[in-house]
């Protein structure tokens, strides 16, 4: 939304009211709040109430510069012109998440669902670093049925006793399939996952969990729990726009909404017609370690209207200064497209990977935002929210 602010001048001290509907939309829905705000903060408290989803009614002004707000229009003898406010303000309704029927633990620790492998397969070129397999656990039998959304995760309780002979806790992995399964049936569920290796002391150490599951193989029961988590829901608006930020296996719940939005059987399955942007940033050591790459590309060309795929290969490519290609510089360098879009309330972001990728976002993000008079450490908040900025990192 533009707003004419009449005489520009970055001394004017004059003040205007602005007059909002539904601001701070979530937790604070109110029916109409009015704004004391000065000429130099007009624009960007307009794009911030647009932003988070507000509606503005009117702007009123200007009026003296400290005191009560002038609640009514301009007088005819005030000199300066009142400023217009374009009639078509931002769309009032963000679209949240919905988190209506989320099965949430139907399986707990205590009492865990015996999945049964059926494959493990490395997702990994000739040359790769490391290793990250595709493994796939079928779901039958279980009593409820384990079910799961796009976006959660469950949880494995590996084989074996730790050190001091106690049966090992879970870990959590991020589901790689959609509530469909990779065989459309509704009964498997999928992980994508890379094995942990570290140096101690001289010695490679093997991750427990990582590793039972990249060494399983078909056939072999394993303990399930789950599923958990809200924070990576996709919304059900099928105008949407997605923006994916993702290092390695966080690709993972990216993956689902890719197969959601574009993958035809899955597409005729769930009748979700998605017809909004989606935006993958996916950050990879090699060329060699992009995961599920074939079809992201395949989806690039058969969707060019809906869906864009942009890659940080660390390792082969260089940032604008020198260093390694890392997926805050591919959104530093995209960042004012990201910010215009991330104007529009229908637009999701969507985090997952390793944690060191969040202060570099949140740089380039920033950057954006002043240069549109806008405070990003204001904003990220209300955007959370709001319910559209998702984060899961480890
Ligand atoms: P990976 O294949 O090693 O790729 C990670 C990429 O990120 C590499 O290109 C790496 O570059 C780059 N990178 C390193 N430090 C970075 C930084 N500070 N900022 C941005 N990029 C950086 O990844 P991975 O081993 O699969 O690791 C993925 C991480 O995601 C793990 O920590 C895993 O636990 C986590 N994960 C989280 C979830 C979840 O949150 N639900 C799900 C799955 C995985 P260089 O190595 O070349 O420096």
């Amino acid at each position: 939304m533009h707003v004419s602010t009449g005489r520009a001048n970055q001394s004017d001290s004059r003040m205007f009211t602005v007059v909002v509907e539904a601001f701070g939309l979530g937790l604070q829905r109110q029916a109409e709040r009015r704004l004391l705000v000065s000429f130099s903060q007009l624009q960007s408290t307009v794009r911030t109430i647009a932003l988070q989803g507000g509606r503005i009614t009117a702007v009123l002004g200007p009026g003296p510069a400290s005191g009560e707000a002038p609640l009514a229009p301009q007088s005819p003898s005030q000199p300066a012109p009142a400023p217009k406010a374009e009639a078509k303000a931002a769309p009032s309704k963000p679209a949240a998440v919905s988190h209506a029927d989320v099965p949430v633990n139907l399986y707990r620790p205590k009492d865990p669902f015996m999945g049964t492998v059926t494959e493990n397969y490395s997702l990994l070129a000739e040359g790769a670093i490391g290793r990250v397999n595709h493994i796939t656990f079928d779901l039958k039998g279980g009593e409820p049925q384990l079910r799961y959304l796009e976006g959660q995760s469950i949880g494995i309780i590996p084989d074996g006793e730790d050190a001091n002979g106690k049966p090992h806790k879970l870990r959590l992995y991020s589901i790689a399939s959609t509530r469909h399964g990779d065989n459309l049936e509704g009964d498997t569920v999928s992980l994508c996952v890379r094995q942990l290796q570290y140096e101690k002391e001289g010695e490679t150490i093997n991750g427990v969990c990582s590793t039972f599951l990249c060494d399983i193989a078909p056939g072999a029961k394993v303990k399930i729990t789950g599923p958990v988590g809200k924070e990576m829901l996709l919304p059900d608006d099928e105008d949407a726009n997605v923006i994916m930020l993702a290092t390695g296996t966080g690709i993972a719940p990216m993956r689902t909404y890719l197969r959601r939005m574009f993958e035809a059987k899955e597409k005729s399955l769930n009748g979700w017609s998605f017809k909004g942007k989606a935006w993958l940033f996916m950050g990879s050591p090699t060329t060699a370690n992009l995961l599920y790459d074939d079809d992201f590309n395949r989806y690039q060309q058969e969707y060019p209207d809906n869906f864009r795929y942009t890659k940080a290969i660390s390792r082969e490519q260089q940032n604008a200064s020198g260093g390694r290609m890392y997926i805050q510089d591919r959104v530093s360098e995209n960042a004012d497209e990201i910010f215009a879009m991330i104007e529009d309330p229908k637009t999701h972001v969507y985090m997952c990977g390793l944690r060191g990728m969040e202060p570099g976002i949140d740089e380039a993000m920033a950057t954006a935002a002043a240069a549109k008079g806008i405070n990003w450490h204001e904003l990220r908040p209300v955007l959370k929210k709001a319910e559209r900025w998702h984060v899961e990192t480890y």
